[in-house]
């Protein structure tokens, strides 16, 4: 590390910002800026290293003691990002991924959350209810569409589905492509350097790495409530959803909960969002609740200061939703959302 010191003192910090491409060991790295903050993360180093490591891999010389230089839990956009560049400075990786099926069984593929069911999903469903406002606005702009469209929920889930597959196999593509293990399997830990993985059909493999990154991600939380698993979804099944969930009560008003229920809602569905306390935590408030204004006068309801406490089946197709402020309890009504 000493050796690279010299690029933070002048006259060579001068001489770095004249030259604004450098190159390690035949990579581009960028300009001064570029190159100080990968002096920082260690990449610098890395590369520096990268013919070293190669040439030791080709005479095989590599640590035998471990299956791998670095084991990544979890195939997400964190895990896969972090994996292919391991592979590509040098490093033996495998990556582990493993999707536990929701309450309703919704699985799906390598990627994680934001290829499933987040950001791609909810982006085509959004755009689908935008196509819904163009064509309410065509004829006005001289189109001769018929004044009765009707959307298809099976329709569109299936494209959004197909969509979605052909990521997930180039996904598998490009980490084969570029040498990186994919092991579809349920990781844990046995010690600092030991995984187990468990595969769907419950085989049992243990892998050994150097060096392991978790990067999990997260799953929607279900409120500890009667009848919450059993009668209610969330966001990881509503883009696989074999039929529209019809009149619908978000229950949450975070991000996914709003955009949730604005896409359901431009999809021409009824749609109410139950808020605790405020809107978008965390997020600008004076922006929450322009926002929170806007999607009122799309025709969105909101319900605010409220929290579920029993969800009840009443009859096939038909949910009670109890909810209050204690101790006032409410009950209203919703469609079949399962
Ligand atoms: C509806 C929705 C919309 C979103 N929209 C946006 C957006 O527009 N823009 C944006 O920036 N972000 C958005 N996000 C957030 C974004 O999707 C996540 O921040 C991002 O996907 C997290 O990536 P990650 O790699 O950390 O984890 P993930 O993508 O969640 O990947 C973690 C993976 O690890 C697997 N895993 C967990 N434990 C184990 C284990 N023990 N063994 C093996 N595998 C395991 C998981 O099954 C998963 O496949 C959205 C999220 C949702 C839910």
């Amino acid at each position: 590390m000493a050796r690279l010191d010299y690029l933070k003192r002048p006259p060579l910090k001068e001489l770095v910002l004249m030259i604004n491409s450098v190159f390690v060991a035949g990579n581009h790295v960028g300009g001064y800026d570029a190159t100080l903050s990968a002096l920082k993360s260690g990449r610098l180093e890395a590369l520096l290293n990268f013919r070293a490591s190669k040439d030791q891999q080709e005479d095989g010389e590599l640590d035998a003691t471990y299956d791998y230089d670095l084991v990544v839990i979890g195939g997400g956009s964190g895990g896969l990002a972090a994996s292919k560049e391991a592979a590509f400075l040098g490093k033996k990786v495998a990556v582990c991924d493993f999707v536990k099926p929701t309450p309703i069984g919704t699985t799906w593929g390598l990627g994680g959350t934001c290829v499933n069911v987040g950001c791609i999903p909810k982006k085509l469903m959004h755009q689908s209810a935008l196509i819904g406002k163009y064509l309410d606005d065509s004829h006005a702009f001289g189109w001769n569409t018929p004044d009765k469209v009707r959307h298809d929920w099976n329709k569109m889930v299936e494209k959004i589905q197909e969509h979605i597959k052909s990521l997930n196999s180039s996904y598998q593509e490009e980490l084969r492509d570029k040498k990186v293990d994919y092991i579809n399997a349920y990781a844990s830990f046995l010690d600092p350097h030991t995984l187990k993985s468990v595969e769907k059909t419950n085989e049992e493999r243990i892998i050994t790495a150097q060096h392991i990154v978790i990067a999990t991600g997260g799953r929607p939380r279900y409120p500890s409530i009667p009848g919450a698993k059993e009668y209610c979804i969330t966001s990881d099944d509503i883009f696989s959803l074999s039929h529209s969930p019809g009149k619908t009560l978000c229950v949450g008003a975070s991000y996914i909960a709003l955009e949730c229920a604005g896409f359901l809602n431009g999809l021409g569905l009824e749609v109410e969002v139950m808020v605790r306390s405020i809107l978008l935590r965390g997020f600008d408030q004076q922006m929450a609740e322009r926002i929170g204004k806007n999607m009122e006068e799309k025709g969105v309801k909101f319900s605010r200061g409220f929290v579920p406490i029993k969800i009840e089946k009443v009859q096939d197709g038909r949910s009670v939703f109890r909810w209050g402020r204690r101790p006032t309890l409410k009950v209203v009504q919703a469609s079949r959302i399962r």
